[in-house]
């Protein structure tokens, strides 16, 4: 029996205290399985992110490897999204999806998927993916409308999978895949992680493809820049030397380097025998080159003689398989393999041909062929300009005979022509003293003018006489002490009235205490007369002046004139043989051009210079500037 007896009030109150610890015991178990939630939530999403990271680290470590990264995303996926296995598929050039890396999946199948790689739409789960460009999850495939690959399932014996396409410019070129035996969906956070692993792989696989095309456009790029390298340096060859060996020897051994072959040779075509004679050789043994010498090769046989007749580039991959020829025999003995010819053309016709020999068979490629072309012409062009410039300088010394002779006959003629003039004027001045007795009143002005004729032709056959010992390096100084003043003494005399009968003033300014000079006086008198002379005979009104000073151990000549002046670019012209200034004045006033031009010559022979200071309308000055003793600077003087 039970004693009734109340609780007492510290039993009552301990009681509460158990009641409100069992509250926190039962809220306590709830805290803790939360806590737990939270945990693994927060583990996975560790897991997952450490994961894609090391994925991304992956990458950055292997940049132009896709291999590891597809390893790494297909271990780590298979892990984290606790599948039995996992693959990565990739499309190959056939279309189909091939596996391209695996985790865990049964040797036996994975042998099997490579005899059978998946078609897009086939059916299979990596099929349908490929085919609708978005990811499938199917929780169980035996049980999915879309799945119809059951002979794949049977080897795979997967139930549910999930895969995830490599997108990239819209187009699939990949598939990852998850698979579990067991029918269990994966979780939203699994896709997810796929999914990125599947962004990271396609960031790989552009990463490799960059990597790639970046790596052959350098190699192509450097392959160019050393044919242009190359050529480059033959082009500078054929401009810099006429030396024609020196120029094919550069072009073959450029070509030899670039195609990659061991020798090679140049023959250049001799049309009227049609054969090719060796020109130029790379690595030719003695026996090859004595073969050649001795049995030139035709137009149409092997090889050269066919590129010839073909004109255009001919090669034999492989000399074992073709016939024997005795051009050919000496080849192989020389252990050539593999021959490639091309011709050198100008003009559409063969002018030799351009040879590179391998010793290894093989066809040679499109961009050997271009480049040996290349390499053809340039040989063409330097055969071309040496032909030319041979020519050339043959008709370049051929004239330069001609204008020997040419100059020695003008010498010759004028000198001849001098001495039957010398003596009608002799006779003429006997008529005129009345030495063979007196002449009728009428034809005393007649011989005056038959003397001034003579005089003028006597002066024009000087003129030709000068230019042409000028030519023909003939025309030497005598030196001689000379006075400038008496230079100048001389001009004016015999200038003077030719000044008075134009009605132009005549003015002579010569400086006091004029050292002596040292110079052929003759002929600095005929340059003065022909300067005062030409101011004479253009100059219509106003006034001719001689001036003559010294500086520096130089005489100073000028003669002035108040004429038509001279054009500003005729200037220098004007001592240029024959030339005249041309206008209408200087037709009217005759001449042959040729007066300055001698007259620049003897100043320079001297030693000096001379120019013309001119204001059209107003009026020229010809200036001379001579050393006063001639004989340091004087060229050709004798
Ligand atoms: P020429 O006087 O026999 O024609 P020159 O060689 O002496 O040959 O002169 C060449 C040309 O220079 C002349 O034809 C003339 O046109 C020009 N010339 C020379 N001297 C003068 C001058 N003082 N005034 C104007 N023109 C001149």
């Amino acid at each position: 029996r039970m004693e009734r007896r109340p609780f007492t009030d510290r039993q009552v109150a301990l009681l509460q205290t158990f009641a409100d610890q069992a509250v926190i015991a039962i809220n306590n178990v709830g805290l803790f399985e939360q806590v737990e939630a939270r945990t693994k939530e927060l583990t996975e999403s560790l897991e997952f992110q450490t994961a894609t990271s090391e994925v991304l680290g992956v990458i950055s470590k292997s940049p132009n490897d896709l291999q590891p990264v597809l390893d790494t995303i297909v271990a780590t996926a298979r892990r984290l999204c606790e599948s039995e296995y996992a693959l990565v598929s990739k499309k190959a050039a056939d279309g189909l999806y091939h596996v391209a890396a695996h985790s865990n999946a049964d040797p036996e199948f994975i042998d099997w998927l490579r005899k059978n790689p998946i078609a897009v739409g086939d059916g299979s789960l990596v099929g349908c993916v490929a085919a609708e460009k978005q990811a499938i999850h199917m929780p169980d495939a035996l049980a999915d409308p879309r799945f119809r690959d059951y002979r794949r399932q049977k080897h795979s014996k997967a139930r549910t999978m999930f895969g995830v396409p490599l997108m990239h410019r819209g187009e699939v070129l990949g598939v990852v895949f998850l698979a579990r035996y067991d029918v269990r969906p994966f979780t939203q956070r699994q896709v997810e992680l796929v999914t990125t692993f599947a962004d990271q792989a396609v960031i790989a696989i552009s990463n490799t493809r960059l990597f790639e095309e970046v790596q052959a456009r350098t190699k192509e790029l450097s392959r160019s820049v050393a044919e242009l390298r190359s050529l480059g340096e033959v082009g500078r060859t054929v401009s810099s030397t006429l030396d024609l060996g020196e120029v094919l020897k550069t072009i073959l051994e450029n070509a030899c380097a670039m195609s990659g072959t061991s020798g090679g040779a140049l023959y250049v075509f001799d049309k009227g025998k049609s054969e090719f004679h060796l020109e130029a050789g790379h690595n030719m043994s003695e026996e090859h080159i004595a073969h050649v010498r001795a049995q030139p090769i035709r137009l149409g046989d092997a090889v050269v003689g066919e590129c010839g007749q073909r004109r255009e580039a001919v090669q034999m991959a492989d000399l074992d398989q073709a016939a024997r020829s005795p051009m050919l025999d000496v080849l192989r003995r020389n252990g050539v393999r593999a021959v490639l010819a091309v011709p050198l053309l100008h003009q559409g016709e063969v002018i030799g041909a351009l040879v590179v020999r391998r010793n290894q068979p093989g066809a040679f490629s499109a961009e050997t062929v271009r480049l040996l072309e290349a390499f053809a012409a340039q040989s063409a062009i330097a055969t071309h300009n040496a032909r030319l410039f041979k020519e050339i300088e043959e008709k370049g010394e051929q004239l330069r005979i001609a204008s020997q002779h040419k100059s020695q006959f003008v010498a010759n003629m004028s000198h001849e022509l001098r001495t039957p003039l010398a003596a009608m004027l002799g006779y003429a001045e006997l008529l005129k003293e009345g030495i063979y007795g007196a002449l009728p009143e009428k034809s005393s002005p007649i011989i005056t003018r038959i003397q001034s004729n003579g005089k003028h032709l006597l002066g024009l056959i000087n003129t030709v006489l000068d230019i042409a010992k000028i030519e023909s390096g003939q025309l030497t100084l005598n030196l001689a002490d000379y006075g400038l003043a008496n230079v100048v003494e001389t001009v004016r005399m015999a200038t003077e009235s030719l000044a008075s009968a134009k009605k132009l003033a005549f003015k002579t300014e010569v400086a006091k205490d004029l050292p002596l000079g040292l110079g052929d006086q003759q002929r600095l008198v005929q340059v003065l007369l022909n300067l005062v002379g030409n101011a004479i005979k253009f100059t219509d009104a106003g006034e001719v002046r001689i001036a003559a000073s010294t500086a520096d151990n130089h005489f100073r000549v000028a003669v002035t004139d108040t004429g038509p002046g001279i054009p500003p670019d005729q200037c220098e012209k004007v001592f240029e043989e024959f030339h005249q200034v041309d206008n209408s004045n200087t037709k009217a006033k005759g001449g042959t051009g040729l007066g300055l031009a001698i007259a620049k010559q003897i100043v320079e022979m001297h030693g000096g210079r001379i120019w013309v200071e001119s204001t059209l309308g107003q009026g020229s000055t010809f200036r001379l500037e001579l050393p006063v003793r001639a004989i340091a600077a004087a060229k050709g003087a004798a």
